[in-house]
């Protein structure tokens, strides 16, 4: 989502007349997007930008701005902790960047007193205003987001604070985005969503026994050019069998379920405010895969969350094997600033956190090297991203079910669907040759 908002930074930049240049020594305007999910994202982001001064004092017309949950949650104090900061743009704000970039440089240019800006309040129709792209030669996949907030208030999660309440895009403007980017030659599109099955509850009616965001999928599914359809995050309250037949039948829409369990401990999950039970959890990964027996399920785990007990550690370490999953984000709880579970008393050592994240990520890696060993043989296909991260001799793509492929790189396949047989795999990354003579 964050990725996604400083696109469309970039994009207004852009328009209003700025050029976006490679290194930051280059640059009359530094703007940093923040993420304060957990201390380690804002403990980088204030390192990054506490590293400025010398930039700043070797240009004294640098401006410097902070956007996004840290300026959300911290606001004015910004100023006060990070002298270099000279604007605050909160989450609902991203849109009145240039303005107020014009207005900073002006009052330089005109060797007024250094004059400060914090936006941070509440903008209605906000999230209608995360809508364009800025996108690079070949691009072949884009981020859509079809909603801002959350009103689920997770115990330990400090989003709905920084993003304000669940509200969103009309399917209309969503669709026409989403035309605009395939006539640009867009392949595959991902819709961003705190809790993106619940989009459109409060603005929309169902429809033929169908959720605002199963007809959104739909419609998405059916723009002409778009081969792929992804979202993130649902969330397993809600997940309901309008969607699961979704992904059964439209075929662009890809069998990859990321689906957040945070614990498998029912005590943790009621403590967590999760609204559903680890056997509940269960039931549905069990319909997927009924319905789509070659779905990909992946999922986020929180450990050490306040109070968590041997058991109940041990019950999120069972659930892997029992779901079976295919990838799993394993996070060390980090207690956010007015979240009740940072209140609460039995907070965990951070070296238990450590231990408990290594178990998990060790049964993690049996689980996916038991997995992964099936797709070799298997023909999939893929849309190649670019050079591969490591090796730049090679091309990284993605299955449907969102597996990480290797091939040898060839410029013709840049941003194209490409059939490939799996050759090889360490886990995680798969290697593979393309399987059709045309792509020789
Ligand atoms: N809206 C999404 C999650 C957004 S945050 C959902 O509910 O699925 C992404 C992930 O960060 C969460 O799934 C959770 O596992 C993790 N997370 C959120 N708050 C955290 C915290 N305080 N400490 C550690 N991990 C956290
Ligand atoms: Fe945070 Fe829970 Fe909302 Fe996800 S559903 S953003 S974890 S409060």
């Amino acid at each position: 989502m964050n990725v996604r908002d400083s696109e469309q930074v970039a994009q207004q930049m852009v328009d209003g007349g700025y050029t976006v240049v490679a290194q930051e020594k280059q640059a009359d305007v530094i703007l940093y997007n923040t993420c304060s999910v957990r201390d380690m994202a804002e403990q980088r982001a204030i390192d990054r930008i506490s590293s400025l001064r010398g930039l700043k004092k070797k240009n004294p017309r640098l401006i410097v701005g902070v956007m996004g949950c840290m300026a959300q949650s911290r606001k004015d104090e910004l100023l006060e902790q990070l002298l270099d900061v000279d604007l605050v743009i909160g989450t609902q704000k991203f849109h009145e960047t240039v303005g107020h970039i014009e207005h900073l440089q002006r009052a330089r240019s005109s060797n007024l007193p250094q004059e400060k800006i914090v936006a941070v309040g509440e903008e209605s129709g906000s999230q209608n205003t995360i809508k364009d792209h800025v996108l690079t030669p070949k691009q072949s996949s884009a981020f859509v987001s079809i909603m801002q907030g959350c009103n689920m208030h997770c115990t330990y999660c400090i989003v709905p604070s920084t993003r304000g309440e669940e509200r969103s895009r009309p399917i209309a403007e969503i669709v026409t985005e989403v035309e605009n980017l395939a006539d640009r030659g867009i392949k595959e599109v991902t819709l961003l969503g705190q809790i993106v099955n619940l989009y459109g509850r409060h603005e929309f009616e169902k429809v033929d026994g169908q959720s605002p965001f199963v007809q959104l999928l739909r419609a998405v599914s059916s723009v002409p050019g778009i081969n792929r359809v992804r979202f993130t995050s649902p969330h397993p309250i809600g997940f309901r069998k309008d969607l699961i037949e979704a992904i059964r039948d439209v075929p662009q829409l890809c069998e990859h379920v990321h689906l957040p369990l945070q614990s498998g401990s029912n005590r943790i999950l009621n403590a967590m405010h999760r609204g559903y039970t680890a056997e509940k959890y269960l039931e549905l990964v069990n319909q997927l895969r009924s319905n789509i027996p070659q779905v990909a399920i992946s999922t986020d785990i929180i450990v050490g969350f306040p109070g968590e007990t041997k058991e109940d550690f041990a019950a999120s370490k069972a659930m892997i094997a029992a779901a079976d999953f295919d990838q799993a984000f394993i996070f060390r709880y980090s207690p956010r600033r007015d979240t009740p579970a940072a209140e609460m008393s039995d907070q965990i050592d951070e070296e238990i956190k450590m231990t408990r994240n290594q178990e998990l990520l060790a049964a993690l890696d049996e689980v996916v090297a038991r997995k992964s060993i099936k797709l070799v043989g298997t023909e999939q296909e893929i849309l190649v991203e670019g050079e591969s991260k490591n090796n730049l001799r090679r091309f990284q793509g993605r299955t449907r079910g969102n597996h990480l492929v290797m091939v040898e790189a060839n410029e013709r396949w840049r941003g194209e669907l490409l059939p490939v047989r799996i050759t090889e795999t360490t886990g995680f990354t798969y290697y593979a040759v393309p399987v059709l003579a045309e792509f020789d």
